[in-house]
């Protein structure tokens, strides 16, 4: 038994010593070692003694980050045909917050809230959907606002209102399968609506739009989220010529969110490029992790970080648009996105592997990195959540 257990036993509950943290939300990148307390970051320090911490890991060599927080993905595991199971897909990634983007509309989301979500020990949190039963009958209604009965503006506002810190906005769908010229715009007006009633935010999908993106545009203001934004489908940010479209870099200027929600067929790579040469890099890097067809390559958030920075993104860029800006989109930048004593205990380890890596999209495009971050393992709420490959037990380490 050390000198301090005796006196005081531990006075913290995990230390990782011997890293070096990179946390653009604090721009802090350096050898640091950190300690969790109570849930919380404790401290960061050049040296922290093991013999404080009731449990320590050596993480000599590799790189601590604040938990990465997916800005859409699918966790409505078993409430949908698509959706997956977070903490198998989140802390695997060093994902330590998955917002769902709407598998759930008011009538069913607290079955996701009351027993899905708390089997898993990811932070979930989530945006409705605009029609009632959000995805649960994409599969066989293909989308499902072609009936706008579903959409009941008064009352998915009531439910985001009366469930602070857990529903953050409103999704709807602007893909041909979902809507249609016709009612495209009724159902962005009712959205819009809805998100004003409960002031919250508004996300809309935006790859394969049945009316033009500038007319989706016009319905968002600053903090709403603009997902897919770098999809490779007709109704594009790009004009026909590849120049950045004058409205989306207005858009882009009054403070919309431009998102990737990659999924493997919304993010082209040849947009993402254009794109960043033109000054428009992702503000927020997102899956949309779902269960797709065999053929779909949906990366998770570790290997989105990496693609973006093969890219040309910085690595700090690439983790800011993934740990602090998600973090402030969703008002939470106190609370998760960032290591400073006293956030969230949600951190991630990563080996920076180094080599010759491939990245692909539906487009059949490839990135070639030199890089890629290779989850070693994750802390949630101040535990080890996930280390080597496999999930543990709450206090196994
Ligand atoms: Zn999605």
């Amino acid at each position: 038994m050390t000198t301090a257990e005796q006196n005081h036993g531990p006075i913290y509950d995990l230390a990782l010593t011997g890293g070096t943290i990179m946390d653009p939300g604090q721009g802090l990148n350096g050898r640091r070692d950190i300690a969790f307390k109570d849930g919380l970051v404790a401290n960061i320090a050049e040296r922290i003694d093991p013999a404080l911490a009731a449990a320590t890991v050596d993480v000599t060599g590799k790189l601590i980050t604040p938990g990465l927080i997916d800005l859409h993905g699918h966790f409505f595991h078993g409430g949908t045909g698509s959706a997956v199971s977070a903490d198998q897909n989140c802390l695997s990634a060093g994902t330590t917050t998955g917002v769902d983007a709407g598998s759930a509309g008011f009538a069913n989301y607290q079955a996701m809230r009351d027993y899905v979500f708390p089997a898993h020990r990811t932070r979930l949190l989530a945006f409705l959907h605009i029609g009632a039963g959000g995805l649960t009958l994409n599969r066989v209604l293909g989308g499902g606002l072609h009936d706008m009965a579903v959409i009941d503006a008064d009352q998915t506002a009531d439910h985001v209102k009366a469930n602070p810190g857990f529903l953050f906005g409103v999704k709807v769908r602007m893909h041909t399968n979902a809507v249609a010229p016709w009612n495209a715009h009724e159902a962005m007006k009712k959205t819009r609506e809805a998100v004003d009633q409960s002031g919250s935010r508004l996300m809309v999908h935006v790859s394969g739009t049945p009316i033009p993106l500038p007319e989706v545009l016009e319905y968002l203001g600053p903090g709403d989220i603009c997902t897919h934004a770098f999809n490779g489908n007709p109704e594009s940010i790009l004009t026909q010529k590849g120049k950045l479209r004058p409205e989306v870099r207005e858009a882009a200027d009054r403070g919309v969110i431009m998102d990737v929600a990659h999924a493997g067929i919304h993010c082209d790579v040849e947009v993402v490029k254009a794109a960043m040469e033109q000054g428009l890099p992702p503000t927020t890097i997102s899956t949309d992790i779902h269960i797709g067809p065999p053929d779909r390559t949906v990366y998770l958030m570790n290997d989105l970080v990496s693609k973006f920075h093969a890219l040309g993104m910085s690595l700090e860029d690439a983790l800011e648009a993934s740990t602090s800006r998600p973090a402030q989109v969703l008002g939470l930048q106190e609370t998760i996105g960032s290591l400073a004593p006293g956030m969230a205990g949600d951190a991630a380890v990563f080996d920076l592997r180094e080599g010759r890596f491939v990245w692909h999209d539906m487009a059949g495009h490839n990135v070639e990195g030199k890089v890629r971050l290779d989850t070693f393992l994750t802390v949630r709420a101040g535990q080890v959540a996930w280390r080597e490959g496999r999930l543990l037990q709450m206090g196994e380490c």
